[in-house]
């Protein structure tokens, strides 16, 4: 190949901006990253700037900084298109006089845009419900919620608040919600925790699916506790201005109305090219990563459907996940393209590695497992699993700055903990 391979990553949340850092960093091809977004956020944080309990504006990562820092370029625009004959992206860049067009040139393209809440069509849950999928929806979130907390403050009647889905996004913000509620007490109104009414609907019939029954106990003990209303067995049929309907009949009232339910592929990948997608819109992918019906196209993160052979069930859409792959990736074809072989260059098996689930309950608790392959398993509980949390986080920090700005940006967390109010209203 004449030149530098030249890699497209279009998406830089947890796993794309991983790559393209260690890509760009290693110096052997010409790396792009696209993103619709100028900054990176890290996705698992979203619920705690929803309930106002952390800023975001703190966490950012601005692409064109990261970029100039690593030696990849960054490219604004959102993911529109894909012509596989001539190996062209297309991209829509938002600018003041419309959304022009932009194409990028590929050897190898990843695609790595994550994933939404499913609401398998249910009826009027598009129109009614929010949903906090990306900062922009948290910021909305927490814009609504404000509203509704300001006109209760010095009384003022019950706030309800319904989410649907008992995974972990709807546990924790749940739990982060009520923290919030129970901080603003302190702020000169002792009542309000008692005048919220927070409801988690989930269809299955138990918590945190995916977690040991001793978790969901755990988690469904601590939120009652809480004063949170569990109705799990519980299916959603439709929601509306006043709230939700359930299947038996029965009406769940609430002004804030959160979708947290199940994941979806963004609708741009069914409009690509004939790539092959899951039920639940993913591209499908082999083990090596690349797309089934064009080796030239990997898909990685939650965008991406990936049957591990050893158990025969798909890879899970986490943050973990994510990084597994875009680290396998990175260090495999990395090492490739350092030899000067090609991005087609066969790379050996993406293999998932467990290493355990934490769901964090603000200040209240943590609850998790470690997975098979981390000291032959094992359950963490309280702060253990708070810190075990935190730490995917921190391991993500340390991979886009090094060590020592990582650590630093960790420092700097703990020192504005101490001088920001625990929860923001503003
Ligand atoms: C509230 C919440 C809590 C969570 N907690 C956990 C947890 O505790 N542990 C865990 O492992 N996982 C957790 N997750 C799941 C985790 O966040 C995702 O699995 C992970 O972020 C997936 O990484 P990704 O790189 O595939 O996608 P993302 O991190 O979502 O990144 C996608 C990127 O693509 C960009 N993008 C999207 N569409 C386009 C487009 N059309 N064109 C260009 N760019 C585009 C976005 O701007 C973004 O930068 C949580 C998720 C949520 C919502």
């Amino acid at each position: 190949m004449a030149g530098k391979a030249r890699i497209v990553i279009v998406g830089g949340g947890v796993a794309g901006i991983e790559l393209a850092t260690s890509l760009g960093r290693g110096g052997s091809a010409d790396v792009i990253l696209a993103d619709r977004s100028l900054s990176h956020i890290w996705k698992p944080m979203l619920h705690t700037f929803a309930a106002g309990t952390a800023r975001a504006d703190r966490q950012k990562v601005n692409f064109f900084a990261q970029a100039c820092r690593n030696g990849f370029r960054f490219q604004p625009g959102a993911l529109i298109g894909i012509d596989r004959q001539a190996r062209r992206v297309r991209l829509a860049v938002e600018a003041a006089e419309g959304r022009p067009e932009v194409e990028r040139a590929y050897d190898l393209l990843v695609l790595a845009i994550g994933s939404r809440a499913n609401d398998f069509g249910t009826p009027g849950v598009a129109k009614h419900c929010l949903t906090i999928d990306d900062l922009t929806e948290a910021e909305h979130f927490h814009e609504r919620l404000r509203c509704q907390l300001l006109a209760r403050l010095d009384g003022g009647g019950l706030l309800e608040i319904a989410i649907v889905g008992g995974g972990a996004t709807g546990v924790e913000l749940a739990a982060e919600l009520k923290h919030a509620i129970n901080m603003l007490a302190a702020y000169g109104s002792p009542d309000l925790p008692g005048r919220l009414r927070l409801t988690l609907i989930e269809s299955g019939p138990r918590l945190l699916p995916a977690f040991p029954e001793k978790v969901s106990r755990a988690a469904a003990r601590i939120l009652s506790d809480l004063a949170v209303e569990v109705r799990t067995g519980a299916m959603v049929t439709a929601a509306d201005a006043a709230g939700f309907v359930l299947k038996d009949g029965t009406r769940i009232s609430a002004e804030l109305k959160v979708w947290a339910a199940g994941v979806k592929a963004p609708d741009v990948l069914a409009g690509l090219d004939g790539l092959e997608r899951s039920r639940t819109g993913q591209l499908v992918v082999g083990a090596d990563l690349r797309t089934t019906r064009d080796p030239a196209i990997i898909a990685l993160g939650d965008c991406a459907s990936l049957t591990d052979p050893r158990t025969g069930q798909p890879v899970p859409a986490t943050a973990q996940a994510a990084r597994q792959e875009a680290q396998h990736l990175s260090r495999h074809l990395g090492r490739a393209l350092s030899r000067g072989e090609t991005p087609a260059t066969q790379l050996p098996p993406f293999r998932y590695v467990e290493k355990g689930a934490i769901v964090s309950l603000a200040d209240f608790n943590g609850w998790g497992t470690l997975g098979r392959y981390t000291f032959g398993g094992g359950r963490l509980n309280g702060l253990s699993a708070r810190l075990t949390h935190d730490l995917l986080y921190r391991q993500h920090q340390i991979g886009l700055y090094g060590p020592l700005r990582g650590a630093m940006t960790w420092v700097l967390d703990d020192l504005d903990h101490l001088i920001s109010p625990p929860v923001r209203l503003d």
